[in-house]
C-alpha cells in the first residue's frame, strides 16, 4: 500500500452527535469477512465469502477511517472475519498509526482469534497497538477444535504468549455456550487472571445462518453469574465503556470480569459506536438492519462531499436501540447478516 500522508490533528474534530445526543467516537471496522476458523456460533462450515470487487481496498479503508477520525472518532477497533488473515493488513495498521502519532486517535485496538498473533504481535506493538482482544472459549484442545472447527489451540496459545511478551495488554473474549463451556468458565477465569488477562464473557447473539439451532447454544449470563458466585465474590464496577459490557471485580483473583449481554437493552442509551463492514456498509446498531452505503459515496465521487453527507446521514439515523430475540418459537433469525460482517 502506498504511504498515506494525510494526517489529522485533534483540533479538526467537531464531533459526531446523533439524534439522541450520543457522541459517536468509536468505530469498529470489519476489515475482511474471511476467516481461518469456522466457529459454530458464528459461521456455517461451508461459508461463501464476498468477491474481491465488493470488498474495500486497504486504501479505501484508510480513507474511510481517516474521515471518521477527522470527525471525532478517537478509538478504532479492527475486527472481522479474522483481521490478521487479510493480505497486507499490517501495512494498513502502520498507516493508521500516523493518527496515533498526531494524537487524533487515542486507541487502535484489534479483536483476533489469535491464530496469526505469533507472527504479528511485535509489529502490532510497534505500530502503537497496546490492547488486543483474543477470542478463546475453552482451554481444552479437543473442545477448541470442536467449537472453532478448524482452529489449533497450541498455535493460539503461542500467539497469546508472544503478544504478552511484546507488551500487549490482553483481554480474552469467551462466548458462553450451553452444554459446551458452562462447566469450564471458573477455570477459564482463574487461568486468565493468573496470567493478568482480563476476561469478558459474551452471550450468543442471533446473527446469520449457522448449522444448528441457536436456542441450543444460548446460555444466559445471569445463570453463569449465579454459578460463579458459588466460588467467587463478584463486585459490580461502575465503569462503562459505551458498549454492552458490564464489569465486575473478582475479589479472590483481583482481576476484572466483563459480561456482554446484548440481548438486554441496558446499554443502548450510552452507545458510542458504529460499525463498518469490509464492503463499506456502515451499521449504526449491531442489532438492527439499518445501514448506509459509504462505498458508493467513496467510489462514485471525487471529493469528500458525498462521503461527508453519507456519514452525517448515517449518524443522524442511528436508532435508539435494538431488539434481539432467541426463542424456539421464533423461526426467523433476528439479524440476517453474520457477526463476521460487522465484527461483533
Ligand atoms: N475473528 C475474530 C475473533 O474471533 O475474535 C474477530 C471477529 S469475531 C466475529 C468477534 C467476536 O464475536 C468473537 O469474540 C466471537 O466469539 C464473537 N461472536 C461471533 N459470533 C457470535 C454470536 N453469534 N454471538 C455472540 N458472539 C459472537
Ligand atoms: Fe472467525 Fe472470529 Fe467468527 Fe470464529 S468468531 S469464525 S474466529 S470471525
Amino acid at each position: 500500500m502506498p504511504a498515506n500522508t494525510h494526517s489529522v490533528t485533534p483540533a479538526n474534530n467537531n464531533g459526531l452527535v446523533d439524534a439522541f445526543g450520543r457522541t459517536i467516537n468509536y468505530l469498529r471496522v470489519s476489515v475482511t469477512d474471511r476467516c481461518d476458523f469456522r466457529c459454530v456460533y458464528c459461521m456455517a462450515e461451508n461459508m461463501s465469502f464476498l468477491p474481491k470487487s465488493e470488498v474495500l481496498t486497504l486504501e479505501e479503508l484508510d480513507r474511510l477511517c481517516t474521515a471518521f477520525i477527522e470527525k471525532g472518532v478517537h478509538k478504532l477497533r479492527l475486527t472481522g472475519g479474522e483481521p490478521l488473515v487479510r493480505k497486507n493488513i499490517m501495512g494498513f495498521i502502520r498507516g493508521m498509526s500516523r493518527h496515533l502519532e498526531s494524537g487524533a486517535l487515542r486507541e487502535l485496538a484489534i479483536t483476533t482469534n489469535g491464530s496469526q498473533l505469533h507472527r504479528f504481535a511485535e509489529e502490532l506493538y510497534d505500530c502503537g497497538v497496546r490492547r488486543i482482544n483474543v477470542s478463546l472459549d475453552t482451554l481444552d484442545a479437543d473442545k477448541f477444535k470442536h467449537i472453532t472447527r478448524w482452529g489449533d489451540l497450541n498455535k493460539v496459545m503461542r500467539g497469546i504468549e508472544a503478544a504478552q511478551k511484546a507488551g500487549l495488554k490482553i483481554k480474552i473474549n469467551a462466548v458462553a455456550v450451553k452444554g459446551f463451556n458452562d462447566g469450564e468458565i471458573a477455570d477459564l477465569l482463574r487461568w486468565c487472571h493468573s496470567h493478568e488477562y482480563g476476561l469478558t464473557l459474551i452471550e450468543t447473539m442471533p446473527m446469520g445462518e449457522i448449522d444448528g439451532d441457536r436456542a441450543d447454544q444460548y446460555l444466559p449470563l445471569s445463570q453463569v453469574r449465579q454459578t460463579l458466585s458459588e466460588q467467587f465474590t463478584l463486585e459490580d464496577l461502575s465503569e462503562r465503556t459505551g458498549g454492552p459490557a458490564r464489569y465486575m471485580l473478582v475479589k479472590e483473583t483481583g482481576g476484572k470480569l466483563g459480561f456482554i449481554t446484548p440481548m438486554s437493552h441496558n446499554f443502548c442509551e450510552d452507545c458510542n459506536r458504529v460499525r463498518l463492514t469490509c464492503t463499506g456498509q456502515l451499521y449504526m446498531c449491531l442489532g438492527q438492519e439499518g445501514k448506509v452505503d459509504l462505498r458508493a459515496a467513496l467510489r462514485n465521487s471525487e471529493g469528500p462531499f458525498a462521503l461527508d453527507t453519507a456519514i452525517a446521514t448515517a449518524i443522524a439515523n442511528k436508532p435508539k436501540g435494538h431488539d434481539f430475540v432467541i426463542d424456539r418459537e421464533q423461526t426467523q433469525i433476528s439479524v440476517g447478516r453474520h457477526m463476521s460482517m460487522t465484527g461483533g
